[in-house]
């Protein structure tokens, strides 16, 4: 215990303490990187540290206070902005605390006489303590998360489908605008006349399904369900309604029943990062589109309550620009037919571009909090996305191809304006916030004899087995049209959102 752990540990052990608290919705994989990182941070801090004054308890307690108000960082600036002291410009005000802070450390420890191995070997049990607790937390994660795959796949449900792709087989995109509501709810809860895009759609020769609503509520849960053209009424029992872990719909977005047939029958699995757990790559991809792992879900977590936040959003903000410039000829790149999955954030929070595609004064990374009522930031994102998303479509359906391409361009859920304006919240939900977060976009480019199968009121899961069946002569059943809502505390405990809309 006299050895320096405490300053080159903090880092890491913070990185383990944040992977600890949000296991249940992240891939194994994220942590990886960053610990080794923040590792290489660690030392690196360290040896600086030990440069100016000295190897050994010094340089250990001066890290040790360096990586404290590195992590500190947001709450503090929080704390500064909520006092009201520092209004805007609470950021540079704390970063000026923190190097004054620092710099008044540094000259205390370089002046001092006083014997801090004591100090220092406090510190070192401190951190050890915490690093066993949080290594423990995901060790014991992980054990519940493959024993429930084990047990998901006893279960025996899914499969590869049995699919005739016909002479020619068309170019499938299948693109997710997250948190894209319906026209009637952007029409009452935002007051906006979103007619313009619908129209602009069914100008290219897209299907408008208008009355749309999606089968579950959350990412993870409505994707998991569409991309599997299936309800998800065995997560009740595994993992169970007591359960938030995203471990077994993560698996079943990552290996989707629908790319997995699409691939048996020749289909180049094309993914692009969308920077969100489940749908940052694809397994089964034979080309991901990356763009640096900056503004990945978990890296962002990290560095959004840090003074590196801005490198998160930039990060973000390179993806979502990237991915709409990539997307027209992402098909084409490919020998054979392609299926190309983007999952695009906007305009679901964090706001981070204007109606022009600039940084948008003020955005954060904050996905959680007040962020729907910010109605300003949510129409400048879902103007960005509406004037992109139809210069992609522009673009992609000009490309020359010898057959059309089939384009899915629907939501995963609506918006929750609701959910942080009414007092039930998510928990006890107003009927018009069930209608809200359920009632989608959902506009579909297929041949005709797909189309003519094809309603207003169609969900999700239809969708996909109305095309299966239609395009690709799958045996598919056409099943109920479902509406579930749930919140994220007990997701897999759904409620019908017909009863809670009566
Ligand atoms: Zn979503």
């Amino acid at each position: 215990m006299d050895r320096p752990l405490s300053g080159i540990l903090a880092a890491p052990y913070f990185v383990l303490f944040l992977f600890s608290v949000n296991a249940h919705q992240l891939p194994g994989r994220s942590l990886l990187a960053p610990l080794l990182l923040f590792f290489a941070g660690g030392v690196a801090v360290y040896a600086l540290a030990a440069l100016a004054l000295g190897r050994g308890e010094k340089a250990c307690i001066f890290s040790f206070a360096f990586w404290l108000l590195f992590f500190g960082y947001g709450r503090i600036v929080d704390l500064v902005a909520s006092s009201g002291i520092g209004g805007v410009g609470s950021a540079y005000l704390v970063l000026a605390l923190f190097a004054v802070a620092l710099s008044f450390a540094a000259r205390s420890l370089a002046s001092s006489h006083r014997d801090l191995l004591g100090a220092m070997r406090f510190l070192n049990v401190v951190i050890s303590v915490l690093v066993i607790m949080a290594g423990a937390g995901i060790a014991g994660h992980y054990y519940g998360a493959l024993t429930d795959l084990s047990d998901h796949r006893e279960l025996g449900v899914g499969g590869v489908l049995d699919l005739d792709p016909g002479e020619d087989p068309p170019d499938i995109y299948y693109l997710v605008l997250d948190g894209y509501p319906s026209s009637d709810v952007l029409e009452d809860v935002y007051g906006y006349d979103n007619d313009y895009f619908l129209e602009g759609l069914e100008d290219l020769g897209f299907y408008v399904a208008e009355d749309a609503r999606s089968n579950y509520p959350l990412t993870f849960l409505s994707l998991a369900s569409a991309l599997n053209f299936r309800y998800l009424d065995e997560l009740r029992r595994v993992p169970g309604e007591d359960s938030d872990d995203q471990t077994i719909p993560r698996r079943l977005i990552e290996r989707s029943d629908l790319a997995k047939s699409l691939a048996a029958v020749g289909y180049e699995i094309v993914h692009f990062n969308s920077g969100w757990g489940a749908t940052e790559r694809s397994p089964l991809a034979d080309r991901n589109h990356h763009f640096g792992p900056a503004g990945d879900q978990f890296i962002s977590a990290i560095l959004s309550e840090t003074p590196l936040a801005g490198i998160s959003e930039a990060a973000a903000r390179h993806r979502i620009l990237e991915t709409l410039d990539r997307l027209p000829t992402a098909a084409a790149e490919g020998e054979g037919p392609s299926f190309v999955f983007a999952h695009i954030m906007p305009p679901h929070p964090p706001y981070l571009l204007d109606a022009d595609g600039r940084p948008l004064r003020g955005g954060t990374l904050d996905m959680a909090g007040e962020v729907w009522s910010d109605r300003e930031g949510y129409l400048e994102q879902l103007r960005f996305v509406n004037r992109r998303v139809l210069g992609a479509l522009e673009t992609m359906l000009e490309e020359p191809g010898d057959t059309d391409p089939i384009v899915v361009l629907a939501s995963d859920h609506g918006t929750a304006y609701g959910a942080e304006t009414q007092p039930g919240g998510w928990g006890d939900p107003s009927p018009g916030l069930v209608r809200e977060r359920t009632s989608i976009l959902a506009a579909y480019r297929v041949p005709p004899a797909v189309e003519e199968h094809l309603y207003p009121a169609i969900t999700p899961v239809n969708f996909t087995r109305i095309l299966l069946s239609e395009q690709y002569e799958a045996d598919l059943e056409p099943l109920e049209d479902r509406v579930y809502f749930t919140d994220y505390e007990s997701p897999y405990r759904w409620r019908d959102a017909g009863e809670l809309e009566d």
